[in-house]
């Protein structure tokens, strides 16, 4: 039922964790990929990854921060100059920020993070859309975090950025429905990722990995979400045999969104 022969997939956020795992999953399936991030190293090794075992891949990358508006048309246009059009697109990148109470959170940080996790996600949709409404076709997945439906604590950046990707979902998956268009919400729980990595390092230094054991001790599957796990979800939801779902927020977190 999943057949990407033919297919065009934007994925943000491609040089790293879910982006680049997603991207792996759809490669498999036979499309046609445009990596996008900052990171350009990390660009060079999602593609060379996925060619070790995909190696008839066909594969783009741009670098372009999404917090940019104008890098964000140039990988929209690069993509319709480049393959005509755009079937999937995974809007993906995004950054932790700092773990802190609200009152030390810090107005720069919070605007950063709002930066890179809402307004990126906004810029994404606004191009994409445009071409996917002319097409008649397309469908959207937004990266939000049981953070962004859930209470989780220290994360006021964190948590609106993504309860506002969540609004963004389903504000435009109504408005956009009778073009033919799916745009939904994926809400994962703690994955291992570099991300992941990074803020068990903000709590337990060089001890990270016994926080990162306690951290999943309460989660219903006690443990944490693989990579590959988001990136099969994000290929189902982005193919043919999803079309029907529409203005969803998907959890992907082993339960642990319904123990807050
Ligand atoms: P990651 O750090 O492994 O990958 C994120 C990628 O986004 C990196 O390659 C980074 O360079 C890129 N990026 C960051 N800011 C960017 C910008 N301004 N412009 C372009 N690229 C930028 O993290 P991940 O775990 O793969 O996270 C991917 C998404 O999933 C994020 O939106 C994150 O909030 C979300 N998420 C992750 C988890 C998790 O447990 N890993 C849980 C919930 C939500």
């Amino acid at each position: 039922m999943i057949n990407y022969t033919d297919k065009v997939v934007i994925i943000t956020g491609g040089g790293s964790g879910l982006g680049r795992a997603a991207a792996f999953s759809i490669a498999k399936q036979g499309g046609k990929l445009v990596l996008v991030d900052m990171n350009k190293e990390g660009l060079e090794e999602s593609k060379n990854e996925i060619l070790a075992s995909v190696p008839d891949a066909q594969i783009e990358t741009v670098e372009a921060n999404v917090t940019n508006e104008e890098e964000v048309k140039n990988y929209i246009d690069f993509t319709v100059e480049k393959f005509g059009k755009i079937d999937g697109f995974f809007n993906n990148a995004g950054i932790e920020g700092k773990q802190n109470l609200t009152e030390e959170y810090g107005s720069n940080e919070f605007e950063k993070v709002i930066n890179v996790n809402l307004n990126g996600v906004f810029y994404g949709m606004k191009y994409a859309l445009k071409v996917m409404k002319e097409q008649g076709y397309g469908s959207i997945v937004n990266t939000a975090s049981v953070g962004g439906i859930r209470g989780v604590g220290n994360q006021s950046g964190y948590a609106a950025s993504k309860h506002g990707v969540v609004g963004l979902t389903r504000n435009s998956g109504v408005e956009y429905g009778e073009f033919g268009i799916s745009i939904n919400a994926i809400a994962p729980g703690a994955i291992m990722t570099p991300m992941v990595e990074g803020s068990l390092r903000q709590i337990g230094g060089e001890d990270w990995e016994s926080v990162g054991k306690e951290f999943v001790s309460v989660n219903p599957m006690k443990r944490f979400g693989k990579p590959e796990e988001v990136g099969n979800l994000v290929a189902f939801l982005l193919s043919d045999a999803a079309k029907f779902i529409n203005a969803s927020v998907i959890p992907i977190d082993g339960g642990q969104s319904y123990k807050y």
